[in-house]
């Protein structure tokens, strides 16, 4: 016989598949009808909204939940992002919040029993100049400080850790160190979206999709829900986790937020053999790329934000130019690849580059946005925070500094490499 049991196995249930027809794959999420009202409404299934219902059901025991999707589940960012997870930042508020997010990584495929594929491959963000290595060492330290991993290493270091970077050919611009995270990696993205979908509804949640909040209904000056393409929905409590959308959910509250939605593109090319062994970072001085392999070999790459507010998908050539020369500029053993496809998302940038979680005009609406380009490692601890915020009506500690109000006050939260430019994964 060929093949191991578990080839074997895996080639019966394949077989068995295909005999029984379309009715073998059971789906996610159950079909669930919209109801009349619910206690909680979410406004969007992207990774933050489906994390955040999952919590209101199992860690709060909130019954009655509904996430409303105007598209499709994993539509939105989360299904579009290039899957780098760490917690490298600089800012206690930051770092903290992150790093309590990458724990909950290291578990979510136990926590979710969904195989999320967390790969802890390493994040190395690597140093051109003396003048990098010195603020690359002060946000190591700033890291260890909190009792997170981080290593600072020397050019010997670095060709250590990843030997791609040897290359015979030679480079434009010299790697001098870098900054390792070695918890830090990649998470298979649209599996986070369908393992919290699934979750989710498994808890009772309703996720119903094509179906558009248009509007919010209130009376005596509180909200009682929400306009939709299929009709009203009554609800105690909102939630927008509308990512690139969130202009237009403070548009439709009356309410200028400090929100630009921009395009941040990404592209893969062909696949070739294990070349990339970690995530390297990388800025040069025309741009900025950072790199990674996909599991099915091609080389995934992002760069800069497209430099200007947009709601389009149609993202700009000349940025993906950048991108490339970077790449190229990093391992020009990549010079001859072909891109297979490239993609744009839009994000909510926030003017401090850091998140808002928050109430939203009323007491009973709450905003879970502002996620720039840098949202999807934050999932989980975002979904946590955010359910124990309009389950208690208090914010946790681990968000309370990321509220509205710091952009009257000025205790900005800006982190050098968050906000609108440079970009940075
Ligand atoms: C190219 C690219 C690369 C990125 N790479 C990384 C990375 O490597 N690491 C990282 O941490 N982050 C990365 N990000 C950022 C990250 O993807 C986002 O910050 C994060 O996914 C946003 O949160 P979300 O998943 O909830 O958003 P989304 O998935 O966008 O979810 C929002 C949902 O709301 C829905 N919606 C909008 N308006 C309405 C409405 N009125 N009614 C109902 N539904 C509505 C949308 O259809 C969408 O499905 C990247 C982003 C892009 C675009």
């Amino acid at each position: 016989m060929i093949g191991n049991t578990a080839q074997r196995y895996s080639a019966w249930a394949l077989l068995r598949a295909r005999l029984a027809g379309p009715g073998y794959w059971r789906p996610l999420w159950s079909g669930a009808k919209l109801k009349a009202a619910y206690d909680v409404v979410v406004v969007g299934a992207g990774g933050h909204g489906l994390a955040t219902a999952y919590h209101l059901a199992r860690d709060h025991r909130i019954k009655r939940v509904a996430v409303l999707e105007k598209r499709l589940v994993g539509y939105g960012n989360v299904g579009r992002n290039t899957t780098i997870v760490r917690s490298n930042y600089l800012l206690p508020e930051n770092h903290y919040f992150y790093e309590d997010s990458l724990r909950r990584w290291e578990q979510l495929s136990r926590v979710l029993n969904y195989n999320v594929m967390y790969s802890p491959r390493g994040v190395l963000d690597l140093a051109q100049s003396d003048g990098d290595m010195v603020a690359l060492a002060r946000r190591g330290n700033a890291m260890r400080l909190a009792g997170i991993d981080a290593e600072l290493l020397d050019r010997t270091g670095v060709l250590r850790f990843a030997p791609e970077l040897t290359a015979s050919e030679p480079r434009r611009f010299e790697i001098v160190g870098g900054l390792l995270q070695r918890r830090g990696g990649t998470v298979r993205h649209d599996a986070v979206a369908w393992g919290y979908a699934r979750a989710a509804s498994a808890l009772g949640v309703d996720i119903i999709e094509d179906c558009e909040v248009t509007g919010l209904r209130t009376a005596a000056g509180t909200a009682i829900g929400v306009e939709t393409t299929r009709g009203e929905v009554g609800a105690e409590r909102i939630v927008f986790a509308v990512a690139g959308h969130t202009g237009m959910i403070g548009e439709m509250l009356g309410l200028k937020l400090p929100i630009e939605t921009h395009l941040l593109q990404a592209m893969v090319t062909e696949p070739i053999k294990p070349l990339i062994s970690t995530v390297l970072v990388y800025s040069h001085p025309h741009g900025e790329a950072y790199v990674t392999q996909s599991d099915r070999g091609g080389i995934v790459m992002g760069g800069f934000l497209d430099g200007f507010p947009s709601y389009t998908r149609e993202p700009q050539w000349y940025r993906l130019e950048d991108v490339v020369q970077t790449a190229v500029a990093l391992l020009p053993q990549m010079a001859g690849l072909r891109v297979l496809r490239h993609w744009a998302g839009t994000n909510d940038m926030t003017m401090d580059g850091s998140f808002i979680i928050d109430r939203l005009r009323y007491d009973n609406v709450f905003l879970n946005g502002g996620w720039c380009y840098g949202g999807f490692k934050a999932i989980p601890a975002s979904g946590a925070a955010c359910a124990a915020f309009v389950a208690t009506g208090t914010a946790p500690d681990l968000i309370r500094a990321h509220g509205l109000s710091r952009f009257k006050t000025g205790h900005l939260l800006d982190e050098r490499g968050n906000g609108p430019f440079p970009a940075r994964q």
